[in-house]
């Protein structure tokens, strides 16, 4: 498997890494929707109806806001792409319009998702309740305990919730289990991953469906910039959609790129090249192959692997991942707080706490700095205050426990 042309996504490869690592069975489902995907991509209306969707219902195009406040005290331009401000409060409703459209044009009536935190399922009933699909979304039981709320919000939303009994209990076997109902239920099922994961073509399909984020950015930037491109674009990382969908559209420009992580979830900092979910790439794992839970104080980013495209993107170095500690994110989402009202969600104020530890140094004083505000923060905010009053990891709100974010 090491053994592809580096260099060449071919066949959803980038360089060495993703591929489709699937069961026999599920081969045909993946190409089914390979080329269901390139045919809507390539189709005008297709694009006239997902775009005006994200205009009419999810509220796109989001703005781009130059912090004043924040960029006096930092001593560079802030801006930020503010997804905070799209429907269901994150990046994922781009992602999950566009599956909800794919599976309609297949002739599917069903959506079958994975979910961890239930940002992710909440965005895909909300989907399928948009497009009149049922819905299936698998949960681990421990993950529905944490948030219990979200698992309510699903269930409004006309969604069925599946508890996930298997393995650890959460997202990576939320993961196992719809890949089992898709294999058998293909005919009339499609399954809706919620980041730029699994098998091809996943990756690249949602990268593309999140490319909306850098392509507005970008323009919005220039408007502020006077043609310029910012020098630093900088998003948090925990599948790797926000970031694949804003990187997408400055790969080509003299942008640095940033992706931050989560200390406790950093697969491609700190992850081996294992196969997992149906795609080749960094995960996190211990010295005999068995994969490690990730964990951060945000729930959207404890994922053990991270999309195959980001592995490619460090291993040549056109973008640079770090990693953030929790301490460092909670100061984050307080300054952003304090000084422009605005509450990040955790998984965000990852990215907003390297820009804040790097200002004066890594990034030079005057520099401009695009940053992806995923999602908004509210869901965050009983964690924030026991994290703040110094429980460790905010008690019994790990992993965001009130409605919280995460694939
Ligand atoms: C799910 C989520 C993330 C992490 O997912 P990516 O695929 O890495 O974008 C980040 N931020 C928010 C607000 C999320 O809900």
């Amino acid at each position: 498997m090491t053994s592809e042309g580096i260099g060449v996504p071919r066949e959803g490869r980038f360089g060495q890494w993703g591929g489709r690592f699937v069961p026999e069975s599920l081969v045909p489902a993946c190409m089914e929707l390979e080329e269901a995907f390139n045919s809507a991509w390539e189709d005008a209306d297709f694009h006239a109806e997902y775009e005006t969707i994200l205009a009419h219902y999810a509220g796109r195009p989001t703005p781009v806001y130059e912090c004043g406040r924040l960029s006096h005290q930092l001593g560079i331009r802030v801006l930020l792409k503010r997804e905070d401000l799209a429907h269901t409060g994150s990046h994922k409703i781009n992602n999950v319009i566009g599956q909800a459209l794919l599976t309609r044009r297949m002739g599917k009536r069903r959506m079958v998702a994975e979910t961890g935190a239930g940002q992710h399922g909440v965005a895909c009933a909300t989907a399928a309740a948009l497009f009149g699909l049922e819905c299936t979304v698998y949960m681990g039981v421990i993950d529905m305990n944490r948030q219990a709320l979200n698992v309510f919000r699903m269930k409004l939303l006309g969604a069925e919730v599946r508890a996930v009994e298997s393995g650890a209990k959460t997202l990576k076997d939320a993961v196992n289990e719809a890949l089992r109902d898709w294999v058998a239920s293909v005919d009339y099922t499609h399954y809706c991953l919620g980041s730029v994961v699994g098998p091809h073509p996943f990756p690249t399909m949602v990268r593309e469906f999140q490319r909306i984020i850098g392509t507005e950015a970008r323009k919005q930037c220039n408007d502020i910039l006077g043609g310029e491109d910012p020098d630093y674009v900088v998003a948090c990382v925990g599948g790797g959609s926000n970031s694949a969908g804003t990187f997408a559209a400055f790969i080509d420009t003299d942008a640095k790129l940033v992706g931050v992580e989560a200390y406790g979830g950093a697969a491609i900092s700190n992850g081996n090249p294992t196969v997992l979910h149906g795609m080749y790439s960094r995960v996190l794992s211990d010295a005999n192959g068995q994969i490690l839970e990730a964990h951060s104080i945000s729930a959207g980013l404890d994922y053990p692997g991270v999309g195959p495209e980001h592995a490619w993107w460090g291993q040549i170095g056109r973008v640079d991942y770090v990693t953030a500690e929790d301490e460092e994110v909670l100061d984050a989402f307080v300054l952003l707080a304090k000084t422009e009202g605005i509450l990040p969600a955790l998984e965000s104020a990852h990215a907003l706490s390297w820009i804040v530890r790097e200002a004066g140094k890594k990034v030079p004083k005057g520099s401009t700095v695009l940053l992806t505000l995923s999602g908004r923060g509210d869901k965050d905010v009983e964690q924030v205050s026991r994290l703040l009053a110094g429980e460790k990891d905010g008690g019994d709100f790990t992993n965001g426990a009130l409605g919280g974010a995460g694939s």
